[in-house]
């Protein structure tokens, strides 16, 4: 039987990338080789590179002028790549917590960071209305906090480039991609298996590379525009399998049917945890995430936790246990996550309260 996955990323992926990736491994195209034998130059892979690469601009609506690569290095590369080539002397990102946090140390070695945080109250919130002085290189948010629990669902109006890491909402909702120079993020979330990098990038940034410094070949994005993504051996099986997601995205309903999907799997979390009498979501309310459930305890059942997350596990409900460094639980309702996996959590959820409380 296939578990009700609540994972954080490596999580629940559809069953059509399942499938369709299992059998191209085994035989890919009739060619009587496996997607992972063949080249990457080879027609047959150039095909599914350049279908992804188009499905990627049907499905988020991508402007004339962008480019869309897929890499390696993880988004975590991408912290260090961006300030490599695009920051001067002054960024300013917003620190929604600690995959922001990781971001803004990488940008320290390049010179000031204006921050604007929600560290004050725990990154239980996210921060608004604040001021971007005129003279920064570019502005960095996260737009989904894995961890911390919290998103932002409006796309900023911003002066200056707008740089956005969306590892764990991306395809969770329409986004006006013209308002941002650069969209990021892991696959290993909505997109796809672990080991491939989005990159939405606006060609136009290219003129805003810093231009008195020099960049390792690998870590210039010109480079890998000019290359296709091709400039190294790209991780084929990956964006094959990113492929699947993005034809299976299409055939759900695109990235509206995915909001609403999202909106629907939230609603009945989140008020199973607000009518609950033993658990309560730290999280300010219009910030909660919807990808990300965060969720705890009250004070006087706190010693409860293992036992909920093992009652859990014998209803299917897995990886709902809290990151180490927040404690409680985390479900985390990806795309490819269902209704019916959400029911069964909240059904846990009641059966474990009357029993317990
Ligand atoms: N940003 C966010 C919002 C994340 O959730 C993660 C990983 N969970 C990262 C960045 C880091 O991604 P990677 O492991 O691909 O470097």
């Amino acid at each position: 039987m296939r578990k009700h996955i609540f994972n954080a990323g490596p999580c629940k992926l559809s069953d059509s990338l399942l499938k369709n990736s299992a059998e191209a491994v085994l035989e890919f195209n009739g060619l009587g080789q496996s997607l992972i034998e063949i080249s990457h130059r080879s027609k047959d892979f150039q095909a599914v590179m350049d279908e992804t690469v188009d499905l990627m601009k049907e499905v988020l609506s991508i402007p004339e002028g962008y480019s869309v690569l897929f890499l390696g290095g993880g988004a975590s590369l991408q912290f260090a790549m961006i300030p490599y080539n695009f920051m001067k002397s002054k960024s300013f990102y917003v620190n929604t917590g600690t995959w922001s946090s990781k971001a803004i140390k990488e940008a320290k070695m390049w010179g000031e960071v204006v921050e604007v945080s929600s560290k004050d109250k725990n990154f239980t919130y996210y921060p608004k209305g604040f001021e971007i002085p005129n003279d920064v290189d570019y502005v960095h948010i996260t737009t989904n906090n894995t961890i911390s629990g919290t998103e932002i669902f409006e796309d900023l109006d911003v002066k200056a480039p707008l740089i956005a890491d969306m590892s764990s909402d991306f395809l969770s909702r329409p986004v006006d991609v013209s308002k941002y120079d650069m969209i990021y993020g892991g696959a290993q979330k909505n997109l796809g298996p672990a080991g491939v990098t989005f990159i939405i990038i606006k060609n136009e940034m290219l003129d805003k590379v810093v231009d008195d410094r020099q960049i390792p070949t690998m870590l210039q994005y010109g480079i890998h525009i000019d290359k296709g993504s091709m400039f190294n051996t790209p991780p084929v099986f990956n964006i094959f399998a990113v492929r699947e997601t993005l034809k299976w995205v299409k055939a759900m309903g695109g990235v509206k049917a995915m909001e609403k999907l999202a909106k629907d799997r939230a609603e009945l979390l989140y008020n199973a945890i607000d009518n609950s009498n033993m658990f309560v979501s730290p999280i300010v309310k219009e910030d909660r995430s919807r990808m990300n459930i965060v969720f705890v305890m009250k004070d006087e059942y706190k010693e409860k936790e293992a036992d909920f997350i093992a009652f859990a596990g014998e209803r299917n409900c897995v990886g709902i246990k809290g990151h180490r460094s927040v404690g409680g639980f985390r479900a985390s309702t990806y795309n490819a996550s269902t209704i019916e996996d959400v029911q069964a959590l909240v059904g846990a959820m009641k059966d474990f309260e009357a029993k317990n409380a």
